[in-house]
């Protein structure tokens, strides 16, 4: 190298250094600033909220990466879903009947008069007022805190809520997917990752279902193993399997189609519901995992439903070596997991002590949801450091 052009070499290195020290400098300032102003609004009395909320709102959030896209829709979306088919809602409980109030009926056409005269078209909701707002009550959770002593209890209210807009809520996946993109955007987050829809279930022979109904969670591993390879070496290459399999990854793609774009990306995770029988439970597994391997969507698979319910509990460790069994033969698939979302007194004390720890270290979660009873785990500290070690994310 010439001279001249070595010395114009070294100019550009350490103008692109100063530039890079400016940026870094400019950079640094602006995060103490921003630092400084949201330790501002966040100490004190509440007189800043409104000011932290614009704050937050305008903060670029990355992803949102724990979503049940059910839950995530409001109830007067599903209520304009409910007029658009000429569905109808109970305005009333009916024993005789077997009626429940506020509840969707999707089989107008087949109602007697006595039923017909209970359910009430949307435009009727909207004319009536009281109606309407109770209606809403039920749906959701709005509003809770004001009026909690009229209801079920906080989670039980919460989880049947999915009961009373279930019947709706998976019409019209594309346009609820659309609706949640166009918030996410106005509110600065780039990413969602929704669980959609529990993988399909499956149909076995009876002998299968006995023999995976016949295990529980103190069933040795032995024995365990037996009874799902069986299953899983039934259903693996079954034909008719593959097709609701490739049905359900279907779906998601046409649930996503044009949501994907340069500002915005969708994701999915399957999921398995954990109140069921032990061979609707691992059918359902076996396909969220095998559908995880089929679709670039499907990033991950999860459990879901209430902790606490009875079968939840009795079976926890089963299915964690369900999700163990099929980690082995899916490896590539990776888990989020629903773990630890109980407190004190919602469960007899003993039933805190382990479930997060049976996700990490059975099931292979790489991700835990809520985790908020880890304080009561078996040797919290520890298991602690081992997430910190593994880095084991936990979702709020
Ligand atoms: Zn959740």
């Amino acid at each position: 190298m010439e001279m001249h052009l070595f010395v114009i070499f070294i100019y550009a290195v350490i103008f692109c250094i100063e530039t890079n020290n400016a940026a870094t400098l400019k950079s640094n300032k602006n995060i103490d600033a921003t630092m400084e102003y949201y330790k501002r609004l966040i100490i004190g009395d509440t007189s800043k909220l409104s000011e932290l909320n614009i704050f937050i709102t305008n903060m670029p959030k990355g992803g949102d990466l724990h979503h049940h896209y059910s839950g995530s829709i409001y109830s007067e979306t599903y209520l304009n879903w409910v007029a658009r088919n000429n569905y109808c809602v109970y305005r009333e409980d009916n024993q005789t009947l077997k009626i429940q109030k506020y509840k969707i009926e999707t089989r107008v056409s087949n109602l007697t008069d006595s039923e017909k005269a209970l359910c009430i078209t949307v435009s009727e909701i909207y004319l009536d007022n009281d109606f309407y707002r109770a209606l809403l009550k039920r749906w959701s959770t709005i509003d809770y805190s004001n009026h909690y002593h009229e209801q079920s209890p906080p989670s039980k209210q919460f989880f049947d809520t999915f009961d009373y807009f279930g019947p709706i809520s998976n019409s019209y996946y594309n346009e609820g997917l659309m609706l949640l993109k166009n918030t996410a955007i106005s509110e600065n987050v780039q990413y969602i990752e929704t669980m959609l829809k529990s993988g399909p279930s499956i149909s076995v022979t009876d002998e299968l279902n006995v023999k995976l109904n016949s295990l529980n969670s103190k069933s040795n591993d032995s024995e365990i193993d037996i009874a799902l390879t069986a299953y899983f070496n039934m259903v693996v290459n079954d034909s008719n399997v593959n097709t609701i399999i490739n049905n359900y990854v279907k779906m998601i793609d046409t649930s996503a189609a044009g949501i994907n774009d340069g500002n915005f990306a969708i994701r999915f995770q399957s999921y398995v519901s954990r109140g069921s029988s032990p061979s609707q439970v691992f059918g359902s597994l076996f396909s969220a995992f095998s559908s995880a391997i089929r679709s670039d969507l499907i990033v991950g698979v999860n459990i879901v439903g209430p902790e606490n319910g009875i079968v939840s509990m009795r079976d926890y460790t089963l299915h964690m070596k369900m999700f163990r069994f099929l980690k082995q033969r899916f490896p590539t698939v990776k888990l989020a997991m629903h773990a630890g979302e109980l407190v004190l007194g919602l469960v007899p004390p003993e039933g805190l002590q382990f479930h997060i720890r049976e996700a990490i270290e059975i099931a292979g979660a790489s991700r835990i949801g809520h985790g908020i009873d880890i304080f009561y785990e078996h040797n919290a500290y520890e298991l602690l450091e081992k997430m910190k070690q593994l880095n084991i994310v936990v979702e709020a």
